[in-house]
């Protein structure tokens, strides 16, 4: 296939890049590199099958030859970064996805749009199902990244059912891994930065809040299986084992070989208490669940901040 992914220079998408180019596939990259990196597809230099476009989805992509799957990555995700780029996030997630949708209509190529766990706010039903239409605040500080996906997949849905594009929706959980970047203020990232650097960790509120983390292996190996499928509606990709940030907290100085420190820190605004995918749809559907366990996946994790 010839794969046209937006936000291939990020953290996700150049994971999936090693796997579209370890099966063949032509892929072009379109980044602006404002979160994402070169870095991070560095290792691909001189393949012939990989090409790069330094290009801001959000304006028109006039782009001459076929493809057959449009994705569309490309946003800042993680909380520092799209609240210090509220706008392009907002643009990218709605201007953004028109052009990604147009050119798939145009070209007559198959769709897939990275949404996000976020969809569902600070949920008040834990695990989180697909049916779940979700608890946000559409005006709080995380409405631009909220919100944009929330209208990513209304404009998805809507070329689906008007132009009959064939459209698939993952909706991604936290996920972590190597290529995260140290400083993107995520909490896996800023844990083990910390913990290397002998900081305290920093836990904002009480750290009783839940997540569940889901290693990038594991991530794109089901984002694979949805490309092929033939779902039609959003699905959840994530791993369903729940931790609190106190838990984490611990993990990751255990495997640092560290003490546990920690330092308490106000809990950012609207930042969910709990968020636990259900993933029986896509266990049912595509027989996909994660294999790497969040030990095993922090170790992994580690061992390549320290080289990085
Ligand atoms: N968090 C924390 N310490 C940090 C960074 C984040 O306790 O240094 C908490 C944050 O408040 C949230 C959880 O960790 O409850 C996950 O935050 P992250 O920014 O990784 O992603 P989110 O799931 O909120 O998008």
């Amino acid at each position: 296939m010839k794969i046209l992914l937006t936000g291939g220079a990020g953290f996700i998408g150049s994971h999936l890049i090693d796997l579209f180019l370890k099966d063949d596939h032509e892929v072009i990259c379109v980044d602006n590199l404002l979160t994402g990196s070169l870095h991070n597809i560095k290792h691909h230099e001189g393949n012939n099958k990989l090409k790069f476009i330094e290009h801001d989805i959000s304006s028109y992509l006039d782009y001459k030859d076929k493809i057959d799957y449009v994705l569309h990555f490309a946003s800042p995700a993680s909380p520092v970064d799209y609240l210090s780029h509220p706008i392009e996030t907002l643009e990218v997630g709605s201007l953004g996805t028109f052009n990604a949708l147009e050119l798939a209509l145009i070209k007559k190529a198959k769709f897939m749009l990275a949404s996000t766990s976020e969809v569902y706010g600070d949920p008040e039903v834990s695990p989180q199902k697909e049916n779940y239409w979700g608890h946000v605040n559409p005006i709080g500080p995380r409405s631009v990244y909220d919100e944009a996906k929330r209208f990513s997949e209304a404009t998805a849905m809507a070329y689906k059912r008007h132009n009959h594009i064939d459209v698939k929706i993952i909706r991604i959980f936290n996920t972590y891994g190597p290529r995260m970047k140290k400083k993107d203020g995520r909490v896996v990232p800023n844990f083990i930065s910390q913990a290397l650097n002998g900081e305290p960790l920093t836990i904002y509120g009480n750290g009783k809040q839940t997540r569940s983390f889901c290693f990038v292996s594991d991530l794109v190996s089901g984002i694979y299986k949805v490309m092929h499928s033939d779902i039609e509606t959003p699905i959840n990709l994530g791993n369903p084992n729940e931790f609190t940030m106190l838990e984490l907290a611990q993990k990751v100085s255990n495997i640092a070989g560290v003490k546990l420190k920690t330092k308490k820190m106000p809990l950012p605004e609207d930042d969910p208490k709990q968020r636990r995918p259900d993933i029986s749809k896509a266990k049912k559907l595509l027989g996909w669940e994660p294999k790497v366990n969040l030990e095993e996946g922090l170790k992994k994790t580690i061992e390549w901040f320290k080289n990085a």
